[in-house]
This record gives C-alpha cells, structure tokens and sequence, in this order.
C-alpha cells in the first residue's frame, strides 16, 4: 500500500513537471513568434533592397578595392540625358563628386545630346542604361526588360566606349522583376541591377528644390545611402546643397 501510494504519488509528480515542462514551451514559442510579428515591419523596409537574388545584386569583387568605410551616399540620376546634363556635370565637377548616371536609349540617341554624355564618362562618373522607351507595358508585361536594357547598353558603349553592367529598373525592380522569366534572362545577360534606398520624389518638387533636400534628409538613416534623382531642374537647384 505504501510503495503504491508512493508510486502514484511520484506518478502524479511526473504527470505535473511534464505539465509544466510543456506550458514552458509554449510560452517560449509565443514569445518567439511575438518577437518575429513586431520585428516584421522593420525587415520589410530593409526586404526592399533585398528581393532581387543576390546573384542579381553588384558583385562586392566589382566594387572598387578602396571602397569607402563609414557614410557614404550615392547619387543617382535617372532618365537623361537631356538639355540639362552639362550643367549637372557643372555642379558635380565644382563640388568634384563623381555620380551615377542611368539614361535612357531614346534620349541617348538624340546626337545633340551626345556630347554631354561622353563628358560624363570623361569625368568619372558612371553612365547606366535605364531601358529604351521606359514603357511598363513593354518592359515588364511585355517582358522586353533585358532587350530594352542590352539596346541601351550598345548605344552608351558605342557613344562612350564603356560598357556598364549596372542597369537601373524603371519603377524599381518590385514588383516588374518578379517574373521569374525576366530574371533567368537578366542572370544570362549578366547585367546587374541597381535599385535605390532612398526616393527623392524630385520630380513631385516643381520650383521646390528645398523641399527636395528636406525629402532626403527625413529618409537618411543607413550608414550606406542609393539616392534616386531625376534631370530636372529643381534638382539642378537642389544640388549644390
Ligand atoms: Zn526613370
């Protein structure tokens, strides 16, 4: 009788820790999953840059070996050239900053506006291609992205003789770059895309270039910034600040 009562007793002992045992996980998990669902925004933010394959991304090794430690910000101008670029080269050759720029194969084949791309080139700045007609329906639904992107790239190369891997999605590479088509060909063409991680919405700025300058300053919080411009000329205005 003794030993039986001890038995159950120990029993029940078991039965109770096991309890708990199996509470106490519970409550590790829903703290795990608690954490994971608060932490969710602030990894969609980052998620931006990150969607594209990393296969997708600029190599480091392409990057150049002295690469900058600390803040660095990279200015990036889309949509030229146009009757405005030697004045951006101007501003940039004053403050002595070399720039990226991602022009566009209709602009580009304009033979006035030829000059000031060689110039840019010259100068040390990057010159990307930003597609032929900027359509989304050719682009992206149509799926002539890497047509568009090589046509672009033959036109900068045979005006500069360069010859830029870094392409810049028209409306960014999300959501147009999530067909899976595209991105087999843009892997194959070895073309690398360059996204941003800052939106200076410039263009919505008309006669406003402070207001340019305060839309990036309320987005500047990585220690490594990709800022989208546009050649406009309220951004030729903001630019020297
Ligand atoms: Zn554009």
């Amino acid at each position: 009788m003794h030993t039986l009562q001890s038995y159950s007793k120990r029993s029940s002992l078991k039965k109770k820790r096991r309890r708990l045992v199996v509470v106490l996980l519970a409550i590790i998990l829903m703290i795990l999953l608690i954490g994971k669902l608060t932490s969710a925004p602030e990894e969609e933010v980052v998620a931006k840059e990150n969607t594209i394959p990393s296969a997708l991304l600029p190599e480091k090794e392409t990057r150049p070996a002295e690469e900058p430690t600390g803040k660095v910000v990279y200015l990036t101008f889309d949509d030229g050239p146009t009757t405005l670029t030697n004045q951006f080269l101007d501003v940039l050759e004053e403050q002595d900053i070399p720039a990226t720029f991602f022009m566009q194969g209709i602009h580009l084949q304009k033979i006035n506006l030829q000059e000031s791309v060689k110039r840019a080139t010259e100068e040390g700045h990057y010159v990307g291609a930003h597609s032929m007609t900027h359509s989304k329906e050719k682009i992206y639904d149509n799926g002539l992205f890497v047509s568009e992107m090589e046509e672009t790239r033959s036109l900068i190369q045979a005006i500069t003789g360069t010859n830029p891997k870094l392409v810049r999605p028209p409306y960014g590479s999300v959501p147009g770059l999530k067909n899976q088509h595209i991105r087999n060909q843009i892997a194959e063409a070895g073309i690398k895309i360059w996204d941003w991680t800052i939106d200076s919405n410039d263009w919505k700025f008309k006669d406003n270039p402070n207001q340019i300058v305060e839309s990036i300053k309320s987005q500047t919080k990585r220690n490594t910034e990709v800022i989208l411009l546009h050649e406009n000329e309220q951004t030729l205005q903001a630019l020297p600040t």
